[in-house]
């Protein structure tokens, strides 16, 4: 019998399916963080002012480590059991669930954790499990997650998150946002609701 690595793929495994969780599932500027931090700073800001990147110093000054600061600040007020769900996600969420393993894959901190998992259990039961990577301001972790997963497709908000992921062979959907305007990378695919992912899924897988 010859020996060596192979890599199995049995008949009945299901695809794999990445998503990411702030922008994609859930608002957390416009339904969490910005209405938090307006409040004490007496500042408006608003999703639409986000537009350079999801990077927030290279949108509205300081810098990242001051917003950083400022999340975990907001996660220690409590803020992520707060936040909402993306229109129709939960709904398209549920109709992937039955196609492929669908695995939240986000670049929050190891920190909050538990409260990413007791908000995604809430709404989003049919995610098979969340990862969390500390990877906000770092590059590759989530191209990484998703090799490890053996995921074929990640749906993402963030055009950088976007480019790692397909230079690993990674195909993308993209959840249009103002931040990820302009011309996109072969292999990523922009849509403007969850109502277009399941199709354009089943058409990737
Ligand atoms: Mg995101």
């Amino acid at each position: 019998m010859k020996s060596g690595i192979i890599r199995i793929r049995l008949p009945y495994m299901r695809p794999i399916v990445a998503t990411d969780i702030d922008e994609v599932l859930v608002p957390f500027l416009e339904s969490g963080f910005f209405p938090w931090y307006n409040a004490r700073n007496g500042t408006d800001y608003q999703r639409e002012d986000v537009t350079r990147s999801y990077r927030l110093h290279e949108n509205l000054g300081n810098t990242g480590e001051y917003w950083v600061g400022q999340m975990r600040l907001f996660f220690l007020d409590g803020g992520l059991r707060r936040l909402g769900v993306m229109d129709n996600a939960q709904e398209m969420v549920a109709q992937l669930a039955r196609i492929a393993d669908v695995h939240a894959v986000t670049a929050r901190p190891v920190e909050w954790h538990e409260d990413t998992m007791t908000h995604m259990n809430e709404h989003f039961p049919q995610v098979r499990d969340t990862h969390s990577l500390e990877a906000y301001l770092a590059h590759g972790k989530k191209a990484q997650k998703c090799l490890e997963l053996d995921a074929r497709v990640m749906i993402e908000d963030s055009k950088d998150y976007a480019r790692e992921c397909v230079d690993a062979g990674v195909q993308v959907i993209l959840m249009d946002a103002p931040w990820n305007q302009g011309a996109l990378p072969s292999g990523v695919y922009r849509v403007y609701s969850w109502r277009e992912i399941p199709a354009l899924v089943r058409r990737l897988l």
